[in-house]
C-alpha cells in the first residue's frame, strides 16, 4: 500500500521549484513534477528525490546517519539549539510573532461573525524555516517546536539522513539536494535559514532569503572536542583560519549580526564517544578498531567519573545585503 506525500512536502510546494529549470512543481502519482516533464520521485520515507544522478552521492551513509540522529536524540547539543533558537528569534521577529495555524478565535464574541480581511490569517503563509545540511532534522525540528506558527524544510544529500528529517516533525518537508548546486527553491522564499556544522552556499543562501530574513551559522570553534582530537590523532584537525574564510565568504552577501560561542562540558560515555566521533568529518580517517580501543581506554582510565569533551561553537546571525 502506498504511504501518502507527507502534508509538509504538499505545504511546501508553492516554494518548491525544479533544480533543472526552475519551474513550479506539483504532485502526481508520488512524484513531483514540472511544466517541462522533469520528474522528481517522493521517496517512501516521504523526502522527495532531488539530487541529478539518481540520488545520494556524498553525505552521511547509514552508520553516520544513525550515530547522528541518536547523539541528537540524547540531547547532547541541546544548548546549541537553544542558542541558535535565540538568535534566530532576534534577527527574525517574525518567527515568534506568529500564531499558531488553526487558532484564529475572535476576540470580540458579541460582533456578529463577520470575517476581517486585514486580521491575522489573511496572508496565508507561514514563515519559513530552511535547514540546509539538515541530517536527521534535529535543530530544524527544535526550531519548529519553538516557532510554533512557522514551517520547514530540511535539505541534505544524504538520503540515510533524510528518512529521519522526513519524519522529525509534522511541520518539517524534507528533500535531497546539493548545497552546491542551485537550490530548489525560489527566491526570497525563506525567513529563517540554518546551516549548522554544514557545507554553505553564500550566493543560493542570499537568493533564497527574502530581504527581512536571516542566516544563522554553526561552526566549531577552535577547541571544540580538543579531548578527542587529542585522543584521536586521526581526527580531522582545525583550521585556524576557518572563521576568517567565512567572513570572507558571507561578506559580498551578507551583513554580521550578533555572535556567541556556546561552551560546555559534555560527558560522554563510550557509545556517545562513538557516536560522536562517527557523526564528525573525521569518521572516515577513523578505524573502527581505534576507536574501540580508545573507547576501552576511556573505561579503564576514568573509572567511575565520565570522560568529558568540551563543546565549543561559535554562532552568528546574518542579515542579505
Ligand atoms: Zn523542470
Amino acid at each position: 500500500m502506498p504511504s501518502a506525500v507527507p502534508d509538509a512536502l504538499l505545504d511546501a510546494l508553492d516554494i518548491l521549484r525544479c533544480p533543472t529549470c526552475g519551474a513550479q512543481l506539483t504532485v502526481r502519482d508520488r512524484s513531483l513534477h514540472c511544466s517541462q516533464r522533469h520528474t522528481f520521485d517522493i521517496a517512501r520515507a516521504g523526502y522527495a528525490s532531488m539530487l541529478g544522478g539518481g540520488g545520494a552521492r556524498s553525505g552521511d551513509d547509514d552508520e553516520m546517519a544513525r550515530a547522528r540522529e541518536r547523539f541528537l536524540g540524547s540531547g547532547a547539543y541541546a544548548p546549541l539549539l537553544a542558542a541558535i533558537g535565540e538568535l534566530a528569534e532576534a534577527a527574525v521577529p517574525a518567527l515568534a510573532a506568529t500564531e499558531p495555524p488553526r487558532t484564529s478565535r475572535s476576540p470580540a464574541p458579541s460582533v456578529p461573525a463577520v470575517r476581517d480581511p486585514s486580521g491575522p490569517d489573511a496572508s496565508g503563509s507561514a514563515p519559513t524555516v530552511l535547514d540546509m545540511g539538515c541530517g536527521p532534522g534535529y535543530y530544524l525540528a527544535g526550531l519548529l517546536d519553538r516557532f510554533e506558527g512557522a514551517r520547514g524544510l530540511g535539505i541534505d544529500t544524504s538520503a540515510r539522513s533524510l528518512r529521519f528529517a522526513a519524519r522529525a516533525h509534522d511541520r518539517a518537508a524534507a528533500c535531497s539536494g546539493d548545497v552546491f548546486a542551485p537550490f530548489p527553491l525560489a527566491d526570497d522564499s525563506i525567513d529563517l535559514l540554518i546551516d549548522v556544522f554544514a557545507p554553505r552556499h553564500p550566493a543560493e543562501f542570499a537568493r533564497v532569503l527574502g530581504p527581512s530574513g536571516a542566516l544563522v551559522v554553526a561552526r566549531p570553534d577552535t577547541d571544540h572536542l580538543a579531548e578527542l582530537r587529542e585522543a584521536i590523532p586521526s581526527m580531522v584537525a582545525m583550521d585556524p583560519r576557518k572563521e576568517e574564510r567565512l567572513h570572507e565568504t558571507l561578506e559580498p552577501f551578507f551583513v554580521a549580526g550578533p555572535q556567541r560561542t556556546v561552551h560546555f562540558e559534555l560527558p560522554l560515555d563510550s557509545v556517545r564517544m562513538q557516536d560522536l566521533v562517527a557523526m564528525t568529518p573525521s569518521a572516515r580517517h577513523v578505524q573502527p578498531a581505534a576507536l574501540e580501543d580508545i573507547a576501552e581506554q576511556l573505561r579503564t582510565s576514568s573509572g567511575p567519573v565520565p570522560f568529558s569533551v568540551t563543546v565549543s561553537v561559535v554562532v552568528s546571525s546574518h542579515h542579505p545585503r
